[in-house]
């Protein structure tokens, strides 16, 4: 029997009248002769509360017991989801991800995957049951503690599953009819796309689209998992298809820039004055790391005084995660005499945008044009980076919706009037 992973998100599950719409959809599949694997996020709005009480009761938690708490939200929706199946006189029965076992690593609050053994859920597809699993936790098997994945940990959950109980597809079911070639909230000319090949999905993840856990789609990339988004407010008996995860080479017509993503999660320093000689960017980049600090884009411009007798010096402009801005800049004071610059600035009114496309690699001068036309609209770039399939541009955050709209009709991608 063909087998099928179902995902459902927080507002999907919110309500038990909307659990029961998800009840409806997974009843679908089943009669069309599915094995049916359901994998359930928290109801919307509860992770955050879980996440909010731990803080509350110990500003430096035990990340162990940070999982313990958040966990529960899944395991409440998928035993729901079970009873709301076994009402409507399908067998179910709820999983938590220690009972598969879903392994993972012991990253607690962001742990991954590391296997899942399917000879249980093999055993209740034999007897003919829906899996309903609790999506976003699973594991360590050392110690035995549950963990959990991440935010948004359920989409890699329901991939992960799908890869290993060998799935014909995993349909991730959200308040969204699919993925977007950039987000229609900005763009309201925006179009849904109906194929977009894993590589430039994971970019579009990893570059600020927020339809998909990146790790999901590194998954689904790997194990080559046929993934869709689509809307689980679709009328379940006449549900559209939404938009496939799949192989490039099963995208006919590609277009040259797929979709236009931007991250207001960013934030830029500036060291002025370095001096210009060899293990500079070492001295700077070597402890940020080490402090576990991610640099995305980094210019170094010469700014030096060559011949004027004074050593030359260069300034260097990096960028790093908001949430990692006020840890980098304290660490980067303290390390003023090592690093020897003469002075450190600060934005975080940043964002970044960036072009995506598969087609990038066979055509020139894509980016150029973008410099261009945002410099017509009076938009000042502050940095750039490039790379095989996708281009990013660091703007100013007032800037960010003349930016989309303007890369989004430059390459093509405003739906018809
Ligand atoms: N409930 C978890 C979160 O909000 C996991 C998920 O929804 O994917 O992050
Ligand atoms: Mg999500």
């Amino acid at each position: 029997m063909a087998r099928l992973v179902m995902k459902f998100g927080g507002t999907s599950v919110a309500t038990i009248e909307r659990i029961r719409n998800v009840a409806a959809h997974v009843r679908r599949e089943v009669e069309a002769g599915y094995e049916v694997a359901v994998v359930v996020s928290a109801m919307s709005g509860k992770t955050n509360e879980l996440v909010g009480w731990v803080q509350e009761c110990h500003k430096l938690y035990d990340p162990r017991e940070y999982d313990a708490v958040v966990a529960s939200g899944e395991q409440v929706t998928s035993g729901l989801l079970a009873l709301t199946l076994q009402q409507m006189g399908l067998a179910a029965r709820s999983w938590q991800g220690w009972q598969i076992p879903i392994l993972t690593s012991d990253a607690h609050g962001s742990a991954r995957i590391e296997s899942i053994d399917p000879a249980r859920l093999n055993a209740g597809f034999a007897r003919g049951e829906v899996a309903v699993i609790a999506g976003f936790q699973g594991m360590h098997e050392a110690t035995g503690r549950l963990t959990t994945l991440g935010r948004g940990g359920s989409d890699t959950s329901a991939v992960a599953v799908a890869a290993a109980i060998g799935a014909e597809r995993c349909d991730i079911y959200t308040d969204v009819d699919g993925v977007y070639t950039t987000d229609p909230r900005i763009v309201p000319k925006a179009r849904k796309l109906e194929k977009v090949s894993f590589e430039e999905m994971l970019e579009m993840a990893s570059l600020g689209s927020k339809v998909l856990q990146v790790r999901s789609v590194e998954i689904a990339m790997v194990h080559k998992v046929r993934t869709f988004v689509r809307s689980s407010f679709d009328d379940p008996a006449d549900p559209r298809p939404g938009t496939l995860i799949c192989e490039e080479e099963e995208i006919v017509e590609q277009q040259v820039v797929t979709g236009i993503a931007f991250s207001k999660d960013e934030a830029q320093i500036t060291l002025r004055r370095v001096a210009d000689k060899p293990g500079v960017a070492a001295a700077i980049f070597g402890p940020l790391a080490d402090s576990n600090i991610n640099v995305d884009m980094i210019i170094q411009v010469v700014s030096g005084q060559a011949g004027s007798g004074a050593p030359a010096t260069t300034d260097m402009t990096f960028t790093v995660q908001a949430a990692d801005y006020e840890r980098a800049m304290d660490l980067l004071r303290k390390l003023k005499s090592e690093i020897a610059y003469e002075a450190v600035e600060g934005a975080t009114d940043v964002v970044k945008i960036s072009a995506i496309g598969v087609g990038m690699r066979s055509h020139a001068g894509v980016a150029a044009l973008a410099f261009r036309a945002l410099a017509e609209k009076g938009v000042n770039i502050r940095a750039i980076t490039t790379s095989e399939i996708k281009f990013s541009v660091l703007i100013d955050k007032d800037h960010t919706e003349l930016a989309v709209r303007t890369l989004h009709s430059l390459y093509g991608l405003d739906k018809a009037a």
